[in-house]
């Protein structure tokens, strides 16, 4: 085991210099990977090529087939294990090292990479930004401090982590210096138009099937709304997990609604919670009073089942905050 670094004042340049020193490097995120995890990996991977150093880019869990188009994606290989020699492992977007779900991490130096509100340094070298819109913007920090050059593929992942963790610039996280990030990548080569047609005109029909179903189950409670799918929702709609991304938002979409939930029922009958807040509710404090984390307004938890259950949990902590809010005009 490593002995903890005391956290760095400069933690880019800290981070900077432990890939400078090194020669091998293992590269992951959390497990089900979103726009966010596989951009950056795949960016940092890049950069680490550039430099002149070997970089393993792993995944727990395969890539979804909306990121299947990015430059360098078939670099990520999906493994279950960190074997090599390396150097380092550098974990993007984790708030702690089980969220990357892969065995034999805890052997080598790791660096954590996060912009999560529920970031923590869990690793022996934290830098954690919580303004960052998303980890790839980290990672183009990166670049230009080891004043490594954005090649257009690098651009179009990084582009493609600021799309989609802003919700398609969408969500809280959304500052003027996101469109100025963004702005820099089209200059460098990033198509904002493919890169979105790709990542939002590219869903399987199985997806659709599945959101019908959803809906078909949303239910409504003042500023509150919810949907779920059983085992088998998923089953007849012959839906995969990746189809289950961003449904929650279709609840949160509704007037007058400040936080919505999304459950959905895995195969051995656990329920997964997605939590979306429109902003006055802070969804990642009760995601992680559940075990889980995630941003103000972007969280998520696994809880037990059976399904009827794990929504009485959610509201149990939901009905309180929603309550204190102010009445609105909904
Ligand atoms: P999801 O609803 O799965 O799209 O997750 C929403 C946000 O919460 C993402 O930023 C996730 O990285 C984060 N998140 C989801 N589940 C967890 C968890 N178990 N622990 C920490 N963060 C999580
Ligand atoms: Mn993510
Ligand atoms: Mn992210």
């Amino acid at each position: 085991m490593v002995p903890s670094l005391p956290l760095p004042e400069d933690p880019l340049q800290a981070v900077l210099d432990v890939l400078r020193c090194g020669q091998r490097f293992l590269v992951c995120s959390h497990t089900r990977p979103d726009g966010d995890s596989v951009g950056s990996t795949i960016a940092l991977g890049m950069l680490l090529q550039q430099m002149g150093k070997r970089a393993d880019l792993v995944s727990a869990d395969h890539i979804p087939t909306i990121y299947s188009t990015l430059p360098g994606v078939e670099s990520i290989r999906t493994v279950q294990r960190a074997d090599g020699p390396f150097d380092a492992v550098i974990l993007l977007e984790c708030d702690t090292l089980q969220r990357a779900r892969l065995h034999g991490l805890q052997s080598f130096f790791q660096i954590n990479i996060d912009h999560h509100a529920t970031g923590r340094p869990f690793a022996h070298l934290n830098w954690i930004d919580r303004e960052a819109a998303s980890a790839g913007e980290m990672v183009y920090r990166l670049a230009l401090a080891a004043s490594a050059a954005i090649t257009p593929a690098m651009a179009t992942c990084l582009y493609t982590t600021v799309l989609t963790d802003t919700g398609g610039f969408c969500y809280g996280n959304t500052r003027a210096s996101t469109f100025a990030f963004a702005h820099q990548l089209v200059l460098a080569g990033a198509d904002p138009i493919r890169i979105a047609r790709d990542v939002y005109f590219s869903m399987a029909t199985s997806r659709l099937l599945l959101l019908g179903a959803a809906l078909a189950n949303l239910k409504r409670e003042g500023r509150l709304a919810w949907l779920f799918v059983t085992q088998h929702d998923m089953i007849r709609s012959c839906a995969a997990e990746e189809d289950c991304e961003g449904i929650v938002n279709f609840a949160l979409s509704i007037a007058g609604v400040e936080a919505a939930f999304f459950l959905r029922e895995l195969a051995d009958r656990s329920i997964r919670v997605s939590l979306r807040g429109k902003g006055q509710i802070d969804v990642a404090s009760i995601a992680s009073r559940l075990g889980g984390g995630g941003h103000r307004s972007a969280a998520g938890c696994t809880l037990p089942g059976p399904l009827p259950r794990a929504l009485d949990e959610i509201l149990f902590h939901l009905r309180p905050l929603a309550a204190a809010l102010v009445p609105n005009r909904a």
